[in-house]
């Protein structure tokens, strides 16, 4: 028998409908009326409805919302959804970090890591690019090309992630295990900063997710001029990937170095939005065997933060393959905290986390490459589908 499709009645695909859960509040609103799902004078306070489904009980399904009226649920699932994105991957290290690979558009993989102790009680590193532009020559992620920067939605989505997997509904549930939000994932935080403010707005949101903007922490690897619209739009704590005292050095660790300099950033620094005693700076210090480690690249980093409210975070160098570096011995990272110590800078040493699944700072992109890769040798060693069916 042969079959024939008649395609003259065939009608377009309908488009895929459109995620409500990493909206503002003004998007969702305008979103429902422009859909003709809710009379415009009636917009508001169906937004403020549907925002506490979304962002105080984290519901994922329309049928979860039990003040909607059906007929108003049903036009909601037509038009909308507020699905979560796919997880290609889940990843539990050996001590209690947990990595997620998100799948949240076509082509579009984000990695975040929820490490548990650190913070209040625990913190979630968001990535806010898929890959990155700014090569720096330490950096895993740095190698990999910039795909796109995230939407709002798609950072906001690491977070429901990741509540959803501690099991954190509703939002104000008591021992929160996710306290603090750092960007130090994926991409760099201020080349994407409309983004990166409006999912500040919607995770620090009192009626909602409720993180407070002084637990939400931006790393920045130095983007001088966008430090103060960071600081006055999202009143969020601020990180600065230093890693180096000197022009020379840092303007081969960081090449963002040679656009704006070490004095340029450290003037924007001083500078940044309600910085002070209780609302400190980190600057962030990865620790490179024979590169940056001697007691005189330490006292120059006391001089070079003097008279500014800081903490110094050390981080051992997280090795990658085809890195070009090696971690500082344990000794030396502790006679260089020593020095920061004497003179008044509190100098943890970040304990690497999560490394047995390449989850540690500067690890990150490998995966998804990776699993393509894998994919694609196991549809090479495989059969095909077509020749199965032979
Ligand atoms: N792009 C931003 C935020 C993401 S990187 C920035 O550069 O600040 C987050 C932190 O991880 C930065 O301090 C970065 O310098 C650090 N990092 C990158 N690669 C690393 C590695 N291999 N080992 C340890 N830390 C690394
Ligand atoms: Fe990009 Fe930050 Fe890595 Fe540098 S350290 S390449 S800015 S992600």
């Amino acid at each position: 028998m042969t079959l024939t499709l008649d395609l003259s009645r065939a009608t377009p695909a309908p488009a895929a409908p459109v995620n409500l859960s990493g909206m503002t509040r003004a998007e969702l609103a305008a979103a429902l009326v422009e859909a003709e799902v809710v009379e415009p004078r009636q917009a508001k306070m169906r937004a403020s409805q549907m925002w506490r489904w979304i962002h105080h009980f984290g519901v994922t399904d329309f049928d979860r919302m039990t003040d909607v009226g059906k007929d108003l649920r049903a036009k909601l699932i037509e038009h909308f959804t507020v699905a979560r994105p796919e997880i290609i991957e889940r990843q539990v290290s050996s001590d209690g970090t947990r990595k997620w690979l998100l799948r949240t558009a076509p082509g579009i993989e984000v990695e975040a890591v929820y490490i548990p102790d650190v913070g209040r009680a625990g913190a979630l590193c968001v990535s806010s690019q898929v890959g990155c532009t700014l090569n720096c020559t330490f950096c895993h992620t740095g190698t990999q090309p910039l795909v796109r920067n995230l939407t709002a939605a798609e950072i906001v989505a690491q977070v429901q992630v990741c509540r959803d997997d501690l099991e954190e509904w509703p939002s104000d549930k008591a021992d929160r295990r996710l306290s603090n939000i750092v960007f130090m994932g994926m991409g760099e935080p201020l080349y994407n900063l409309d983004n990166v403010a409006a999912a500040i707005d919607i995770i620090s949101d009192n009626e909602g997710i409720g993180l407070s903007r002084r637990r939400i922490t931006v790393s920045t690897s130095g983007v001088t001029t966008q430090l103060q619209a960071l600081g006055t739009r999202t009143g969020a704590m601020l990180a600065i990937s230093l890693h180096a005292t000197r022009n020379e050095l840092r303007n081969e660790l960081v090449p963002l170095n040679k656009k704006y300099d070490i004095a340029e950033l450290m003037a924007a620094v001083r500078a940044y939005p309600g910085l002070s005693n209780a609302r400190r700076v980190t600057f962030e210090y990865v620790m490179l065997k024979g590169v940056n480690d001697t007691p005189q690249d330490a006292r120059e980093l006391v001089q070079l933060v003097k008279g500014i409210p800081a903490k110094i975070n050390l981080i051992p160098y997280n090795p990658w393959p085809g890195g070009l570096y090696e971690c500082s011995d344990w000794g030396t990272i502790e006679s260089f905290a020593a020095i920061l110590n004497r003179a008044g800078y509190a100098s943890p040493i970040r304990t690497p986390r999560g490394r047995d699944i390449l989850a540690a700072c500067g690890q990150l992109k490998s995966e998804s490459e990776k699993l393509r890769a894998s994919a694609r040798r196991k549809l090479a060693e495989a059969p095909s589908a077509e020749a199965a069916q032979d």
